[in-house]
């Protein structure tokens, strides 16, 4: 499903965001920017090690924060690398680092006159955050972005299965209705 807000068009689909061709693809990184499992091993898997190369040169990345690099053997230009919080039960300022990790890797795009980028469910794997609480706050924090005119004219998600594409699905969806109906 997609919507437009402004200018951007923000869509959901399920797939495997190594084969995305958006200017960028997020990462969901950790705090090393070391590689691992989940989508950041499939990224560098499917990158090459021209990607971690770089990763090396910056060397690290806070939660809520996020870098950039080349996009190594990808189809996208560009990977932003962002850090999502680990669920730890809500109260740990959760909430507001994830969406300070998607906040942050759109401002990179829009900084880098990127017109097009791919999330992943940042946290929502590994990292254990609830799904419906994640999608929440994901396109809550785009549609905000949106909102802003940033020259940014696509935002796609990237789900991986079909479970979290139906529980980003319904999130939109409510969250459609209240931006429609002025909330
Ligand atoms: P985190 O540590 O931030 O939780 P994970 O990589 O463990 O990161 O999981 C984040 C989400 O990415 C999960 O929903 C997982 O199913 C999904 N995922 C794993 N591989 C891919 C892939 N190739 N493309 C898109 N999403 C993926």
């Amino acid at each position: 499903m997609e919507a437009k807000i402004n200018e951007t068009l923000i869509a959901l689909a399920c797939g495997d965001i190594t084969e995305e061709s958006t200017a960028a693809i997020v990462n969901a990184a950790n705090a090393r920017l070391a590689g691992g499992a989940g989508v950041d091993g499939a990224i560098h898997r499917a990158g090459g090690l021209a990607i971690m190369k770089e990763c090396r040169k910056i060397g690290s990345c806070p939660t809520g924060q996020a870098v950039i690099t080349s996009g190594g053997n990808l189809k996208a230009r560009y990977v932003i690398h962002t850090v999502g919080p680990i669920y730890r039960g809500g109260l740990k300022d959760e909430a507001r680092l994830l969406q300070c990790a998607y906040r942050e890797s759109l401002r990179l795009a829009s900084e880098n006159s990127l017109q097009s980028i791919s999330f992943p469910a940042i946290s929502c794997g590994v990292y254990g955050y609830p799904i419906a609480e994640a999608a929440r706050l994901a396109l809550q924090t785009c549609i905000e972005f949106a909102g802003e005119n940033t020259g940014i004219e696509l935002i796609r998600h990237i789900l991986f299965d079909r479970r979290t594409y139906e529980i980003f699905s319904i999130e939109f969806k409510k969250l459609l209705f209240n931006h429609n109906n002025g909330d």
